[in-house]
């Protein structure tokens, strides 16, 4: 049963029972109308408590039946929130925990409310795109107040029940409970105090107004437009919230409702709620069960103490884990140790960390030239220089030292880390962390799972990503792993459009037009030109029939790394991050071009967009089909937190699926057509060919 009836003397108690978060499915609202029922049918019972079992009042819909018949089923929300409108016996609800979405408009709908402190309360919906549409947008201002209320919806943000029951004047609790434990008392002798109170009080008799009318929605219209141009659900909170204060309730209701059905089908919308399915299916692995035992971690040691090794030091410092930094030398474990204090008081003076939780983290941080001080640690991960031969000597010591269970992580971007792991003579304790710069910032962390890693060691690291507040997601060996293997053919397909006639700062402003954070040029200077050279390098001798434009090779053989040497595909003043434009790239492309026989043409935007967007697309439904993803949404995940994609499109797969597969593929033959691009990396990868044939997209609905 989703929802127990129990009679305490003259009051009914429903408690909500449908973990973890008794979400408001189909089943829930039947248990729950049924259990109304049996109250209204009762004669000894003169009023009503509804409260929620284990972790919360109510966390709101069940999000698995979004745009599934089951939404809508009857009892829908909407009818259960009459339900309890229209019970003749007043209904109490008991808050405690959690309060959001669904929940919340539940619980406004019922006569009374009293809630525990700390009690999280939100109407959420925004977060997915949509506007709350079962009346919070018509309540929620009626009880709070039309800013507080507003603010509440356009944000999606949880505020706590003891906070917003000092707001002024406000209604949504009549009474704050002494605690979660006296809660439920508490609500049945408030609801024995109000048995008898005719006529019972309802939300929507309430008046909504705001003293500054037409001004006030106007100024909350331009704010939401300046911090949330791309998304159309906060400018229709505001227009519902407005009707709020125009309308009759029941016309504002329905309005409401019309405006969250249509935004249920908005391509923002389905990426949103794409991403929010995508990011809990990245942390299940389809052949490791979630109850695989998992390997306690205590402490962690970091091995290099340059850009990354400080940064993945930081994650665990913040999550209270003791660190200990090992280098070769002094010096370097001076200077990594200063970058650490450095971004950390950087964060002090902006007021982001108080003084002393930055000397708690400190306090946790050691520091060693010694592989024995480390080796009780439980976790080790190697951050040193991108080369097999320092690999492999780390390795083998780390394989001396380590107490048995220990697990051996590398932070590898580019080598093989089955070979890496066959260094040791403890394969099975070995895993990919590949974190991204800044590590301490960025939200991805690829969890590489090489050919013997054990499933405990896998599902450890993969609680630990949660732990330490990352986006974790599995990726196979392979050249690149999920996020580089595909940036490769766009980073590829940037320099072919060099060559027909692009100037980086025009390829740069299309992607970023499109939405991405950065183009692939202010990039390229932002991570080192190097990098990428070094990776070409190696393609050169190894696959000499892959095809690069030369340029990016220029560049290089001119010093030109990017940011940190001043000058890239951009020129920086000193100091500066902005890109200025430089003549001198452009003249040297312009040269290039000249000496290969091209004559420059006119890439329009759209082109540009295409052949950098469904680069990605076809590298990343050959690594599905090759098994190095599980999924579309793990990739999709990849590209979102760890490389800038817009988040409105929901990562390249979901884009793919926007714009139709059968589309996408016709592009491709198109792009395979020229000449001066790669056909035979344009071929539709066989997943995707099979897909169009089937009529099916990469993200199953
Ligand atoms: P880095 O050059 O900034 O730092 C490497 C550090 O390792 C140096 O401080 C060096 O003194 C130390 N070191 C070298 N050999 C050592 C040894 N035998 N024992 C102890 N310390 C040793 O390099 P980085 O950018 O921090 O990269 C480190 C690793 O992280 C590489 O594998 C790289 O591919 C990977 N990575 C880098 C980035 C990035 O953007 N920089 C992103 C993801 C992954």
């Amino acid at each position: 049963m989703t929802a127990q009836y129990q009679v305490h003397g003259d009051v009914a108690v429903i408690t909500l029972d449908n973990p973890p978060v008794n979400g408001l499915g189909y089943l829930t609202r039947v248990a729950f109308t049924q259990g109304l029922q049996r109250a209204e049918d009762d004669p000894a019972v003169r009023a009503i408590v509804l409260t929620g079992a284990g972790k919360a009042f109510s966390g709101g819909a069940d999000i698995k039946e979004f745009g599934s018949p089951k939404a809508i089923a009857e009892p829908n929300l909407l009818s259960v929130i009459l339900a309890c409108e229209n019970a003749s016996k007043p209904v109490v609800a008991a808050l405690h925990s959690v309060a959001m979405g669904g929940g919340l408009e539940l619980a406004l709908g019922c006569h009374y409310r009293i809630a525990a402190p700390g009690c999280s309360i939100a109407l959420p919906e925004v977060k997915l795109g949509l506007i709350p549409g079962a009346g919070g947008t018509q309540r929620l201002p009626r009880v709070l107040g039309v800013e507080a209320a507003l603010n509440m919806i356009v944000s999606g943000e949880p505020v706590k029940s003891e906070l917003l029951a000092q707001l002024p004047g406000q209604k949504l609790f009549d009474r704050l409970a002494r605690s979660s434990e006296t809660l439920l008392d508490e609500a049945l002798a408030l609801a024995r105090e109000v048995a008898d109170v005719r006529p019972l009080p309802l939300v929507r008799l309430l008046p909504c107004k705001h003293p500054q009318g037409d001004a006030y929605f106007q100024f909350a219209r331009n704010m939401v437009k300046a911090t949330a141009p791309r998304f159309p659900a906060p400018l229709q909170c505001v227009d519902s919230v407005e009707r709020a204060t125009r309308l009759p309730f029941d016309e504002g209701l329905a309005q409401e409702r019309q405006t969250f059905l249509r935004l249920m089908w908005t391509p923002e919308c389905r990426a949103l709620r794409h991403l929010f399915a995508a990011e809990r299916a990245a942390s299940k692995i389809p052949d490791v069960p979630e109850d695989t035992p998992r390997r306690p971690i205590q402490t962690v040691a970091v091995v290099g103490a340059g850009t990354m090794g400080g940064g993945i030091a930081m994650n665990f410092l913040n999550a209270g884990l003791p660190v200990t930094l090992l280098e070769m030398k002094q010096d370097a474990l001076d200077r990594g140790v200063a970058t650490i204090r450095k971004n950390y008081e950087a964060q002090v003076k902006k007021g982001k960390l108080k003084q002393e939780k930055y000397d708690e983290r400190m306090a946790l941080l050691r520091t060693t030239l010694s592989y024995a001080d480390i080796a009780q640690a439980d976790l080790v991960i190697e951050a040193v220089f991108e080369d097999m031969g320092v690999k492999e000597k780390v390795f083998k010591e780390l394989d001396r030292v380590m107490k048995p269970g220990s697990m051996l992580a590398s932070n590898t971007s580019t080598l093989d880390l089955n070979q890496i792991a066959r260094f040791t003579k403890r394969p099975q304790d070995v895993i990919g962390m590949h974190f991204f710069s800044p590590a301490n910032v960025m939200k991805l962390l690829e969890v590489v799972r090489g050919e013997q890693t054990a499933k405990d060691v896998l599902a450890t690291v993969m609680a630990l990503g949660k732990k330490i507040k990352k986006t974790a997601v599995v990726s196979g060996v392979c050249d690149g792993f999920i996020g580089n293997r595909m940036v490769e053919q766009y980073i590829r397909q940037a320099g072919f459009l060099l060559d027909e006639g692009c100037t980086p700062a025009q390829v740069d402003r299309a992607i970023e037009k499109f939405g991405f954070a950065m183009g692939p040029f202010r990039m390229s200077d932002l991570a080192g030109n190097d990098i990428g050279w070094a990776i070409r390098k190696r393609r050169y001798a190894e696959q000499p029939d892959m095809r690069y434009s030369k340029s990016a090779d220029l560049l290089c053989e001119q010093g030109r790394f990017g940011q940190k040497t001043g000058a890239g595909w951009y020129d920086y003043l000193p100091g500066k991050r902005e890109a200025v434009s430089s003549s001198a790239v452009e003249a040297m492309i312009a040269t290039h071009r000249a000496g290969l026989g091209i004559t420059p043409r006119r890439v329009s935007d759209e082109e540009i967009v295409q052949r950098l967007v469904f680069s990605l697309i076809n590298e990343g439904a050959r690594l599905l089909e090759e098994g190095f993803a599980a999924r579309a949404g793990d990739i999709d995940m990849v590209y979102i937190t760890g490389y800038g994609f817009p988040v409105w499109r929901g990562g390249p797969m979901m884009y793919a699926d926007t714009v139709g597969l059968f589309n996408v593929a016709q592009a491709m033959k198109r792009f395979a057509r020229n000449p001066l691009d790669d056909a035979r990396f344009w071929q539709p990868a066989p997943l995707l060919a099979r897909l169009v044939a089937e009529g099916q997209t990469f993200n199953k609905a």
